[in-house]
Formats: structure tokens, sequence, C-alpha cells
């Protein structure tokens, strides 16, 4: 086999490949320069600081599992003051005996700029086909109690359907604008009790509560968490929503809320004695619009749990669920402390 030509393989990367040590670039493929409107000649020597966009904006996620490993998201500074945005993924290594860093970036500004438009486009539609939908839900339920007489049976059961379909409609539009809005909202963080956040989640859900007769335990305390109270407060609703739909015909329903603190931060937990999940598609059920086999007799959406994804990651935390099929299901939710 021909000997192979490391320096090469790095220039045919369709990567940017860096290596930074002591805040400066030591050394780059022409990808990487590219990317920023320099030269290879340029760009090292450069800080790296130089090529950081002055208005950070960073999605990172490392520290990863192996040791200094990083990846996330950040906007990059380009020779001509333009900021672009890139994916990045970085390593601590060993260059010349010192520690240095090798870095690997993308340019993602055009698929962010699409996303951007796709995001305008979903919260645009999602507030537009609100009005409509209001104006059917509302004539359909007046013509329901004030012509009843004059529908007739048949007349009057497709009014019911176009109710009810209206009512669907409107919840699918209005967690569509709450999944839209949050990706443009920025967490207003404040130190809550979450004891008192579930006391009125709970107060709240009263009447499903009562009506599915289900027994609901808190085992224990909640603590005090740095966290946006209003987006955790609507955490809590969509997983007690869900564990009462998905029990309320079990013949003892039963849920059960509570956490876990450890040193990196708290795990919150909501388990049911409901319907299960079956495993293969456990992973989806987080994914927009997606429901589970046994979904179907029940009232939704599928956008529940991509709300409580969206707020959990938001907060630097994740989410997941152990279940079985028929077996109840347990959701949980870390948030760091
Ligand atoms: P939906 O409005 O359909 O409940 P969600 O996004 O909240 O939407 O949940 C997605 C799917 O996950 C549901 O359709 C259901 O199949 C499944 N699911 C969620 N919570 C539970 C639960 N507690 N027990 C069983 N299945 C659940």
């Amino acid at each position: 086999m021909a000997k192979m030509n490391y320096q090469q393989i790095v220039e045919e990367s369709p990567t940017g490949i860096y290596v930074e040590q002591e805040g400066r670039i030591l050394f780059a493929n022409q990808r990487f320069a590219h990317m920023h409107g320099y030269t290879v000649d340029e760009v090292i020597g450069m800080e790296k600081q130089q090529l950081l966009c002055p208005e950070v904006t960073q999605t990172g996620e490392g520290p990863d599992t192996e040791k200094g490993s990083r990846q996330g998201e950040s906007r990059a500074l380009k020779k001509d003051g333009e900021c672009i945005w890139v994916k990045e993924s970085s390593c601590e290594i060993a260059y010349g005996g010192k520690p240095a860093v090798l870095g690997n970036v993308m340019d993602i500004t055009e698929m962010k700029n699409r996303e951007e438009e796709l995001k305008q486009f979903l919260y645009a539609v999602s507030h537009d086909l609100q009005n409509p939908i209001v104006a059917i839900q509302g004539f359909a339920g007046r013509l329901k109690k004030k012509k009843s007489q004059d529908l007739g049976e048949k007349g009057l059961q497709y009014v019911e359907h176009i109710y009810t379909s209206a009512c669907q409609m409107q919840q699918l539009v209005s967690d569509l604008l709450t999944l839209s809005r949050l990706g443009r909202m920025k967490l207003e963080y404040e130190e809550a009790d979450l004891n008192s956040v579930l006391k009125e989640v709970m107060s709240d859900l009263g009447d499903p509560i009562r009506e599915s007769g289900i027994k609901i335990d808190v085992t224990s305390n909640l603590p005090v968490v740095r966290c946006d109270r209003t987006k955790i407060y609507q955490v809590f609703q969509n997983l007690l929503t869900n564990a009462i739909k998905y029990t309320r015909d079990s013949p003892h329903p039963e849920v059960v809320i509570g956490h876990e603190t450890n040193h990196s931060g708290h795990r919150f937990y909501v388990k049911d004695n409901g319907i299960g999940i079956d495993t293969r598609n456990q992973d989806r059920i987080f994914d927009m619009l997606t429901r589970a086999n046994g979904a179907e007799q029940r009232e939704g959406t599928g956008l529940g749990l991509s709300i409580v994804r969206k707020i959990v990651k938001g907060h630097g935390g994740d989410v997941g669920v152990n279940s079985e099929k028929g077996k109840g299901a347990t959701f949980y939710f870390t948030l760091p402390k």
C-alpha cells in the first residue's frame, strides 16, 4: 500500500481543520483559512479569538464524554467582518510536547438561514391560522347551541364533527405556536421553588385529575432550582397531562412524582402505571407530531413532548423515558445545578 500522505488527507478534508496552542492558530488547512476569508499564511499565528464573532452566540454541549472533547455551534468572524455560523468539534491533544486543541469546523450558515426561514414560516402560519380556526369553532358552537332544532339529527352530527375537529386543530396550532415561540424567546431565569410549581400544575389540572380518579403521589420535597419558572411549569404540566391521559383507563391509575439530586444536578421523574410505550417507539416520541401505538384513541397533537424536550435542552438538561408496553412509563428530565 502506498505510504499515506497525512498532509494530503488533511487538505482533502471537507471540514476546516486547525490546531490552536496558547490561544494562537498553529496549523490550519486551506478550507479552514478560506472559510474565514484568509489564506493559510495569513491565518497561521492569528489569535483564535480574532476568528470569533464579537456577538458571542454559542450552543456548546461539551466538555463531552471523552476527556476534553467539545461540540457545539457558534458564530465565526470572517476577514471582511461578516459573521458566519459554524459547527465545531474539538479535542485536547499534545502538539510539540505542549497541550493544544485540535478543531474540526464546518460552515453551516446556509443551513442556519434555511432553518430560520422555516421557523419564521412556522410562526407566521400558526399565528395566522388561529383566527379562522377560532371563528369555525365559535360559529359551530353557536350553531350547536342555538340552531339544534333546525339542524335535525344528521345536521347536528355534522356540526358536532366540525366543532370537535376545530378544537383539535386549535390545540395543534396553539402547540405549534408555543414551539415556535420557544425558539425565539430567551429563558427568564429565577430561583423557583418547584414544590409550588408542581402544586400549581396539579391545582390547574384539577378537573382531569378528579375525573380520572387517579392517585398522585409526590414522594420527595422538590428543590429550589434556578430556571425559567413558567417553562418548567409547562414541562411538569405536559408530563402530568400525559401521565393522566395514558393511565386513566388502568384499573388502579397511579402517578408518582419525585426527584434525586447529585453533584451535577437534579433529576425529576413522573412515573405512571398506564399503557406504556414499546421500546421501538421510545426515541421517536420526543420528535414533533410523533405518536406511539395506543395514542390514537386519546386526544393529542404529538407536540407535547417536543415542547418538553426543547425547554429542558434550553436549560442545559436532558429528557428520556423508561417504559415497556403495557407496564407504565417513567419520564424523567434533568436540570443542571
Ligand atoms: P400527545 O399529544 O400525542 O400526547 P406528546 O408529544 O405529549 O403528544 O407524546 C407523544 C407520544 O408519546 C404520545 O402520542 C404517546 O404515544 C406517547 N406518550 C407520551 N406520554 C406517555 C405516557 N405517559 N404513557 C404512554 N405513552 C405516552
